[in-house]
């Protein structure tokens, strides 16, 4: 769709010099929200463009393809979580010793030390990490990154880390031309310069191809992951700690083998970040549709 621009009001001849004189402070300003304007009417005119989830018209000058109104709307998720694997809990009753605890890790703890994701799988937070993962908007890799550094905001992570991206099946990297895992891992370590912090896109390998996870029971999961990942360098990996960074976590099933695969080959401990938590199965089907139909339009 092509924006009608907004033209800026001309100036009276009379003041031909008001927009160039900087004798006042409220001048300069004016004069600069002139020139602002005029540069995104000039932007809006020679690259216009669309905001990628509502459509509506982009007037600010940025590499992300998303209005301030769409992402005014992505917000971290709220109400209690278990302390292991991040799901959420509808219940007071499930506080234990060491944090609230969900009914499967209180049967049996997660391979995995805890799990963190940001958002809730839904509204503008899958629009983001679909524009990412199924239509290659790779400006949104540094936005999920910071999202999914805000959902370890207050965990306890070593000051020496090994950040491992869940790995895609060659085949289907390729097909899809990158790992929307990775881009987002790479954009989580790029705000960590500072610290210890190192990204290993070589150390875990998926070394099967697995079939879709959609509609399958916890059990079915499991039975369909396993086996998939392989340690390709554990000399790498041995008495470290590891943070496994994926776009969504579900039922944890993916997660979960890496970190066992990852525990197996000698690594110390196994943290896990994610942008998005889905905690519905019916959301996920929806998804998968819609992400057809958008890879389809792509
Ligand atoms: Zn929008
Ligand atoms: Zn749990």
């Amino acid at each position: 769709m092509y924006n009608t621009a907004y033209t800026e009001p001309s100036y009276p001849q009379r003041f031909p010099a008001r927009r160039i004189v900087f004798s006042s402070s409220g001048d300069l300003n004016r004069a600069q929200r002139t020139l602002k304007t005029a540069a995104e009417s000039l932007f809006a005119v020679f690259f216009p463009s669309d905001c990628r989830i509502c459509q509506s018209s982009l007037l600010n000058i940025s590499n992300l393809p998303v209005c301030q109104a769409c992402l005014k709307q992505v917000a971290p998720r709220t109400g209690l979580f278990c302390s292991l694997c991040g799901e959420k809990l509808f219940s007071e009753h499930v506080q234990t010793e060491e944090g609230p605890r969900c009914g499967m890790c209180r049967r049996a703890a997660p391979p995995f030390a805890w799990a963190s994701a940001y958002g809730a799988y839904e509204g503008v937070l899958r629009d983001l990490i679909h524009l990412l993962k199924y239509q290659r908007v790779q400006s949104v890799a540094p936005l999920l990154g910071q999202l999914m550094d805000q959902a370890i905001q207050g965990r306890q992570l070593p000051q020496e880390l090994l950040v491992i991206p869940v790995p895609l099946f060659k085949g289907k990297r390729r097909s899809r031309g990158f790992n929307q895992a990775e881009a987002i891992a790479k954009a989580f370590v790029i705000r960590h310069r500072a610290r210890s912090i190192q990204l290993d896109t070589s150390s875990l390998a998926r070394i099967r191809e697995t079939a879709s996870q959609t509609g399958l029971t916890r059990h079915q999961r499991r039975a369909n992951i396993r086996g998939a990942f392989a340690v390709a360098r554990p000399e790498r990996i041995q008495g470290r700690d590891l943070l496994v960074v994926d776009d969504v976590m579900t039922t944890g099933t993916t997660a979960g083998e890496c970190a066992r695969v990852l525990l197996r080959a000698g690594a110390k401990q196994v943290f896990v970040a994610t942008v998005a938590r889905a905690t519905r199965e019916i959301e996920i089907r929806f998804d998968e549709q819609s992400a057809w139909a958008n890879a389809a339009h792509a």
